[in-house]
């Protein structure tokens, strides 16, 4: 409503702009009928004026005055009354959660007089004293800025010195060191003029809108600085008044497990919420044995409130002499697991809808819940050997490797492995592709390690602790005992600790856990959503997450067990065709071993192969003299060394001999690789008498050239082997876009294609010109100075990577409107990254497993935004 800049709590005319959320919620609960003490919310375009003007108008000044008169008449007090004085709270919100606001001041409205006309009249004497203590104490940090730390320690000193005063006394001591600190500070006599009080209060409110730390909050949550904060002002109760008073904080369900059961805690002869936390509560279920009918009300309210709200609902509320009263309320902050919980069985109790359950949950936690965990009893049970700090929570037991190279050689007798090692880089990705947790001894959170974990949902524990590498020996030292590498350990990453032997991990079951309320956001997806997998048992867990398919096989990630990596070294160094031959042949009955395992385990849906992709820096030395002493241990003379060998020292290998181009120099890798997944489909084709679904995805092309070529060899190979077997396997051929230019041509490509596939880590990496593994190094900084607010490996990019993928589907679609298009990148789980493959038609997404639920549900989300 224009022009009006007040709003009493029961004034229907209010919307969430004007009086911000904390106005709106104090108006849903007392037009409830709940007793709210009475008061009134300035409105947001009073705080713009305020900071226009540089003052508050006489229009909103007379509101004001006229809205503390309205508080009068239902509290039956006097503002500045000396036998009924009523005090008053003043609080700052808006319509969006901002951090940097300030906080409650309470009491305003005490000074000398009234306080010694209240002494007068009370027999309750601490109680008068206590309430200006707080004032003065609130006025200073809020509206003076003064320190609240001296004024705390102020306190306790006079406290000290005046131990063996009274109570009584002892407060007056308090108040008389406080007004002495306040007028020594501002060079000012604390303020007697309650009118002055309140106005002044109400100007600091409102100018915390502008503070530093707020308005960095809107930069970073993208919220308008022209939102301006609303001021709600609200009659006092005191739960200090007697020892049948006291404050507390409740919520209409746990907060941890989510059980429909009230939670909370209360505190008696206290006035301040912020003590609640360190100072020695009741719970709200103790409360139900001393104040039985103060307890019933209350859990009746919270129903109520949960029911209105449609939400599990926090309050904090404030008995007075026995009488409850409600303070604020919020929507609760509870555990995934907990909210989880809650909103299923709030649906299923018809609270709320389905859709409403799928919308009340944060989609990117659902990957905590599913990480496995330590039974508490057991955890407590064992010895712990060092601690780090949690880049990415969870828990993992398995055999210590102390090196990448042991990682890959335990994993791949499918043993769960735990790496500890002093860090790790970008080269190491493969061996990480394997384990089940990683412990670092150096690094920080957002380190390689600590990124690369939160991008896969790995257990990860850094800058750990207590341990020590002995690389000689092969074992891991804590104080005087040790563990030798290939020896159990375990670790849970969410508190950051390593500890001896095995432990029994419980790994929640999709089902059990988050299973219903999946189940009915599948029913709201459109895209299909496959797994990233490279083993056996992930391929497992991603059926287990309710993964249609295998969308992203990365065979490079193949090539680093047993003895593959000098199989391939010697194919790339040796000119002998012999020994070339005979590499690869190896090569491909190796390879077929694990396109087996893949193939036949994804009991016949579909998977998609990559050839490899590599960065050859992975594989081999970037040197002369390391390559040549490699070719020696490899037992390949200097005449047979490959005349080209140098080729593969680059000074830039992320721009260098990398996907597709690696498969045109050597094109004989395309016949192995083609011929191994044929083989591996023949296999599964005889055990299972039916024909596996697999298709081939040809790595990071930038040109209709390179496509041609690699397309031409993979599909004379297929049709090669579909006569040697005399079986048709109906494999597609599809192509990754990873760079700009490829999205840029995606209609040429797709003319080549059955499928195409963006690949939006590398699009990324092109399109920024950073690396996904060092651009953490210098993001930080980013940060600090505001030049960006996310991690774009993370959160998808919407001005640049975001676009390119929308100009790669619509060319490609304009060439051939049905070609199915899928989706692959780590930022996938992102809402922002679902949004976009919804709008721009995007056919089928693949993520890391672990992902796949909260994907589902985000899906669902945006599908749910969209109709409203
Ligand atoms: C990509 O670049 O998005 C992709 C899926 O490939 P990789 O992560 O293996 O580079
Ligand atoms: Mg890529």
């Amino acid at each position: 409503m224009a022009n009006k800049f007040v709003f009493n709590f029961l004034d229907d005319n209010c919307d969430i702009v004007s009086v911000g959320i904390k106005g709106m919620n104090l108006h849903r609960m007392a037009t409830l009928g709940l007793a709210v003490p009475p008061g009134f919310t300035i409105t947001a375009e009073a705080s713009q004026r305020f900071f226009s003007s540089g003052k508050l108008s006489e229009a909103v000044l007379s509101e004001i005055w006229r809205g503390v008169k309205d508080i009068e008449n239902q509290f039956e007090n006097g503002f500045g009354d000396f036998e009924r004085p009523l005090l008053l709270s003043v609080r700052t919100g808006a319509s969006e959660n901002v951090r940097g606001l300030n906080k409650a001041v309470l009491n305003v409205g005490i000074n000398d007089e009234i306080t010694s006309n209240i002494l007068k009249n009370s027999k309750n004497k601490t109680f008068a004293w206590d309430v200006y203590r707080k004032f003065i104490l609130d006025y200073s940090v809020w509206v003076k800025k003064l320190d609240l730390a001296a004024m705390l320690e102020i306190e306790k000193a006079t406290k000290e010195k005046y131990a063996s005063f009274s109570d009584e006394e002892k407060l007056q001591h308090i108040i008389e060191e406080l007004k002495l600190y306040y007028k020594k500070q501002t060079k000012e006599l604390f303020p007697q003029d309650i009118k002055v009080q309140l106005i002044s209060t109400i100007e600091a409110c409102m100018q915390s809108w502008n503070s530093e730390i707020a308005k960095n909050y809107r930069v970073m949550h993208n919220i308008a600085d022209e939102l301006g904060c609303a001021i709600t002002v609200q009659a006092m109760v005191f739960g200090n008044y007697n020892t049948s008073s006291g404050i507390g904080i409740a919520h209409s369900r746990s907060l941890s497990t989510g059980e429909d059961e009230i939670e909370g805690v209360y505190l008696r002869k206290e006035q301040n919420t912020d003590v609640l936390a360190n100072k020695q509560t009741y719970t709200i279920q103790e409360m139900k044995e001393v104040m039985k009918p103060t307890y019933n009300l209350l859990e009746n309210i919270l129903k109520t409130l949960e029911r209105e709200n449609k939400d599990v609902m926090s309050i904090n509320f404030c008995v007075q002499d026995e009488k409850l009263w409600m303070l604020s309320m919020w929507e609760a902050e509870q555990t995934p697991e907990a909210r989880v919980r809650s909103v299923t069985e709030m649906a299923i109790n018809q609270i709320i809808t389905k859709k409403q359950a799928i919308s009340l949950v944060d989609s990117n936690s659902l990957q905590y819940i599913l990480q496995p965990s330590i039974r508490p009893e057991e955890e407590s049970s064992i010895k712990e050997m060092g601690k780090g700090r949690c880049a990415f929570p969870g828990c993992a037991t398995g055999r210590l490797a102390l090196s990448t190279e042991k990682a890959i050689e335990y994993s791949y007798k499918d043993d769960p492995v735990i790496l500890v090692i002093r860090d790790v880089s970008a080269l190491d990705s493969e061996a990480l592709a394997t384990i089940s947790g990683l412990v670092t001894l150096r690094g920080a959170q957002i380190s390689y390690a600590g990124m690369y974990a939160k991008s896969k949902g790995l257990p990860c524990v850094v800058n750990t602790k207590g341990v020590s590498i002995n690389k000689a020996d092969r074992v891991l030292r804590c104080g005087g005992l040790t563990v030798a590498e290939g020896e159990y350990v375990s670790m849970n990453a969410t508190t950051g600790k390593l500890y001896f032997g095995k432990l029994n991990l419980d790994t929640p079951q999709v089902q059990n856990s988050v299973g219903t309320l999946v189940s009915w956001a599948l029913a709201e997806n459109k895209i299909p959503i496959y797994a990233d997998v490279d083993t056996y048992p992930q391929e497992m867990r991603a059926f287990e997450m309710q993964a249609r398919g295998v969308g992203l096989v990365r065979t490079e990630n193949m090539f680093f067990v047993n003895n593959r990596l000098k199989l391939l070294q010697q194919f790339l160094l040796s000119s002998s065709a012999e020994t070339r031959e005979r590499a690869l042949d190896k090569l491909s009955d190796e390879l077929v071993k694990d396109f087996v395992k893949i193939i036949a385990g994804s009991g016949g849906r579909l998977v998609n192969i990559r050839l490899i992709d590599t960065l050859l820096h992975k594989m081999l030395p970037n040197d002369k003299a390391e390559l040549n002493a490699l070719a020696a241990s490899l037992g390949i003379s200097s005449d047979e060394l490959n005349s080209e060998y140098t080729n593969f020292i680059q000074s830039n290998p992320q721009m260098g001999m990398r996907g597709c181009r690696l498969l045109i120099l050597y094109p004989e890798l395309i016949d192995m690789q083609v011929g191994a997944i044929c083989d591996a489909m023949a296999l599964v084709m005889k055990k299972t008498k039916q024909m596996p679904r697999a298709n081939i995805i040809v790595p990071f092309v930038s040109m209709l050239a390179e496509l041609e070529y690699v397309t031409k060899e993979v599909r004379s190979t297929i049709r090669f082997n579909e006569d040697k077997y005399e079986m048709d396997f109906g494999i597609k051929v599809g192509c990754m876009l990873e760079t700009p230019r490829s999205c840029l041509c995606a209609d040429m490509m797709a003319e080549h294609c059955e499928f195409l596939c963006i690949g939006t880590n590398d699009l990324t990496e092109l399109t920024f010109g950073i690396s996904r593994d060092d651009c953490a190094k210098f993001l930080n900084q980013y940060y600090a100075d505001s030049l960006m607010y996310s991690n774009p490996f993370v959160a998808m990019d919407i001005n640049g990577v975001a676009e390119l993928v929308e100009v790669a589907v619509s060319r490609a679609r304009l060439r051939k409107t049905n070609i199915p298009i899928w989706l692959f990148g780590d930022q996938n789980a992102n809402p922002v990254a679902i949004e976009l493959a919804l709008k721009s038609g995007i056919n089928f997404l693949s993520c890391a497993p672990i992902k796949i639920p909260s994907v589902i549900i985000a899906q669902a989300q945006a599908k749910i935004k969209n109709e409203k």
